[in-house]
């Protein structure tokens, strides 16, 4: 259920029907718009009787929500959510460019990088410091050095940080040194996780799962928002398919569904969705045509020997490029790039 307030309920208003809702053994999720306020209630297993909340002063509609997903949905809050990323805005008309490579692997590596990424235009790093690998012999990350790093990476270009928790374990430290916490694709279903980065302040910046329905997407989604972390961001980065022309099949369609469905951000992330560099640059403009709000791109100096994802990897002069491509688009689609 949703409570829609007057354009002119005070404070007051507001606690006195978050304090109604409680006492009917509901939780209530006050969320103040630039027009108005709305409530959500979650918590109840049947329809909730209405009448009481509606004589309340201030309160102007109450809205029913039949879909399962209750406080990503856009019926809950029509407008787009807007994150703040320390001065970054991640959704509304900007456009926002995560970049950098896989893996941290040096600090070398990350200020290379770092460097160019920010003069091209992009306003937040990305890195694993926690790598989830297919192979238990493969390069599994640098663990809290690479947290070191990208805060160095942080410092020297003003760009903030976005990197993967692989587990409850690791959350408590990623969460000290990321600006956006990131859930990744194989734990997008991970529930204690996600419940556990719900009761953080970082934004979660989370991944669907690779062979995930939107709707399951966006009940991970809920778990997270449920746990009063209001600060979500979607990412879409590809499903498995029959096709083999490409590691994952970036799903376009996902991104006007989610716009539609709820008012959380999405970016897309054509890097992971094709596996293949030289399908990054095409469906990075696609992306922005489909209404994405970012992009999640990966960029390494020396692909060849990259610790991970190599060959989805573009180099910094590619990103300049593209980078170009996507400033001519955005100003088309009326996005701030
Ligand atoms: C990553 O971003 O490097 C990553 C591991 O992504 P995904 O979870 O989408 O596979
Ligand atoms: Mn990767």
């Amino acid at each position: 259920m949703l409570i829609v307030m007057e354009t002119k309920a005070t404070t007051e208003m507001v606690e006195k029907v978050c304090s109604e809702i409680e006492r009917m053994g509901l939780t209530a999720h006050a969320m103040p718009g630039a027009q108005r306020t709305a409530i959500g209630v979650t918590g109840n297993k049947a329809q909730v009787d209405s009448d009481r909340i509606s004589a309340l002063p201030g309160v102007r509609d109450i809205i029913h929500v039949t879909q399962p997903y209750k406080l990503v949905n856009r019926e809950f809050y029509p407008e787009d959510t807007v994150i703040d990323v320390d001065g970054v805005r991640v959704g509304g008309e900007n456009f926002v460019v995560m970049a950098g490579p896989c893996s941290v692997e040096s600090e070398e590596q990350c200020l290379r990088i770092g460097e160019r990424v920010a003069k091209a235009g992009a306003q937040i790093f990305r890195g694993g410091a926690y790598k989830p690998r297919t192979s238990p012999y493969s390069f599994q990350g640098l663990g809290e050095e690479g947290l070191k790093i990208l805060s160095k990476v942080r410092e020297k270009f003003g760009l903030k940080i976005v990197t993967e928790a692989i587990d409850t374990e690791v959350l408590d430290m990623v969460a000290d040194y990321a600006d956006i916490i990131q859930i990744g694709a194989r734990n997008m279903q991970n529930y204690s996780l996600l419940k556990k980065a719900g009761r953080k302040k970082n934004p979660v910046f989370l991944k669907r799962g690779m062979s995930a329905t939107l709707d399951e997407f966006l009940m991970a989604a809920e778990y997270i928002m449920a746990e009063g972390n209001h600060k979500v961001i979607l990412c879409e980065r590809g499903v498995r398919t029959f096709a083999d022309h490409t590691r994952n099949t970036l799903d376009l369609s996902a991104i006007p569904f989610v716009k539609k469905a709820s008012h959380l951000p999405i970016i897309s992330d054509p890097s992971h969705g094709t596996g293949r560099r030289d399908k990054v640059i095409p469906l990075s403009k696609a992306s922005i045509a489909a209404g994405a709000d970012g992009l999640m791109i990966e960029v390494h100096h020396d692909p060849a020997n990259a610790l991970s994802d190599g060959p989805q990897s573009i180099t910094p002069d590619d990103f300049d490029k593209l980078m170009n491509d996507m400033r001519t688009l955005a100003s088309v689609l009326g996005r701030s790039l």
